[in-house]
């Protein structure tokens, strides 16, 4: 029997994105070799580390946590999508969604899966951008926009202007793209403003984001990481 390699499964209110404030169970699993600098969850690098857990036993803890009201699932990681975890993600999803959950998957930004991306309800992409010290092919992000459409959306940190002139950038390229494909490309791409392990809550720089959005017109969404405005950017399971 294959084991379910778990960092930890919670009930939270999603702290970022657009769906920022609805509650969900939150199964986040272990291993991730993606290595962004900035990294708020290094404790789910290690491959080996974590719980290993039957479905059953996920599945106990999914309904134990949510109960009747929150059929409702974020997958996240570690890299949930790495070749070692993937065919956990995709046996979870199949039993979430026969009994009626609706699951999102936080993907690094390193790969599309359209299996997967098929079988789920909402993908959260990454692009990620220069303060990581990692780089996202737009192809993807071109690939995601053409296959599923009104169904992701994109998230990237942005730490000072350098990242948010790459988002810019990234977003007039992808244009030029996708514009003979006759591609939507106004979906949500959301901006993070970083709040890094260790700071108190950065609204400078939050207010910097918000101002360059506004006079850049570029469509971009400013939305800040609740969960660390009101644990503080260290807690875990919040
Ligand atoms: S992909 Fe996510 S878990 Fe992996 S290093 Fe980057 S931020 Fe951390």
């Amino acid at each position: 029997m294959s084991l379910f390699a778990i960092n930890a499964i919670y009930k939270a209110s999603e702290g970022e994105g657009v769906h920022i404030g609805t509650p969900q169970v939150f199964v986040r699993f272990q291993g991730c070799n993606i290595g962004c600098v900035n990294c708020d969850s290094i404790d789910t690098w290690d491959f080996d580390a974590g719980e290993r857990l039957t479905l059953d036993q996920v599945l106990a803890q999914v309904i134990e946590q949510g109960g009747d009201k929150f059929k409702r699932v974020s997958i996240t990681g570690g890299d949930p999508l790495h070749p070692k975890l993937l065919p956990q993600v995709l046996q979870l999803v199949s039993v979430l969604k026969k009994k009626g959950y609706w699951v999102n998957v936080e993907a690094a930004g390193t790969r599309v899966v359209s299996e997967l991306f098929d079988a789920i309800d909402f993908i959260s992409f990454d692009y990620k951008t220069p303060c990581t010290k990692v780089k996202t092919n737009l192809s993807l992000v071109a690939k995601l926009a053409t296959q599923f459409p009104n169904k992701f959306q994109i998230k990237s940190v942005i730490e000072s202007r350098i990242d948010f002139d790459d988002v810019v950038q990234a977003k007039n390229e992808l244009h030029s793209m996708l514009v003979n494909a006759s591609v939507d490309t106004t979906f949500p791409w959301v901006l993070t403003p970083a709040f890094n392990l260790g700071e108190s809550m950065p609204f400078e720089r939050v207010l910097d984001v918000i101002a360059w959005n506004e006079n850049e017109a570029q469509g971009f969404r400013v939305i800040t990481q609740q969960h660390k405005i009101l644990h503080g950017s260290e807690k875990k399971k919040v």
